[in-house]
């Protein structure tokens, strides 16, 4: 381990009211996963897990929501869902929660309010990107967002305009500069 995660650990470790630290790793090692990367809790941060070499990029847990992302990471491993997005962030959001409360009594609505809106967001860009369709989605993840087809359909339309903008945009720039020639290379250190 490298001596800034473990310097980070040990500060942690020292300040947490609970040992989520030491929850994680016994997570960790009853599910055969490894810590690519531990990282300091932060909102802008994107955490991940490595599916082939079974290792996860998490944040060192601090707090409930914390532990839940960095369950939330593990989670992708133990289910190893990766046909569609929306299912795979389903598995694991449903995975973090449900072993934060049974095993560790961390609940936290807040987290599962964001669960909820992240695997709908996910689940738009499946219909919309991988060409899910609507009848096919689970009803099970339905229930859990609590949203009904008829307001996919109508958010996904939405989604769909806004990129056709988006590139339409981009295709009138790209015109503006093929016109205005080309443009000089950002200096570079020598
Ligand atoms: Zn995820």
């Amino acid at each position: 381990m490298k001596k800034s995660s473990r310097d980070l650990l040990r500060k942690l470790a020292a300040t947490n009211k609970k040992p989520y630290i030491q929850w994680i790793r016994d997570e960790l090692t009853e599910h055969d996963v490894r810590v690519h990367r531990w990282g300091e809790f932060n909102w802008d941060e994107t955490y991940y897990a490595y599916f082939d070499s079974r290792r996860v990029f998490i944040p060192a847990p601090q707090c409930k929501y914390s532990m839940l992302i960095a369950l939330h990471e593990v989670g992708h491993i133990v289910k190893g869902e990766r046909l569609y997005a929306y299912l795979a962030e389903y598995q694991a959001e449903k995975w973090a929660i449900s072993t934060g409360a049974k095993k560790y009594g961390i609940v936290s609505k807040k987290y599962e309010s964001s669960a909820r809106d992240y695997v709908y967001q996910h689940l738009l860009e499946d219909v919309v990107f991988r060409q899910l369709p609507l009848t096919k989605i689970k009803k099970n993840v339905l229930k859990w967002i609590g949203v009904t087809t008829r307001k996919i359909r109508k958010d996904a339309l939405r989604l769909c305009a806004k990129i056709r903008e988006e590139i339409s945009t981009d295709l009138d720039l790209g015109v503006e500069a093929a016109l205005s020639g080309p443009r000089h290379k950002k200096a570079t250190k020598e």
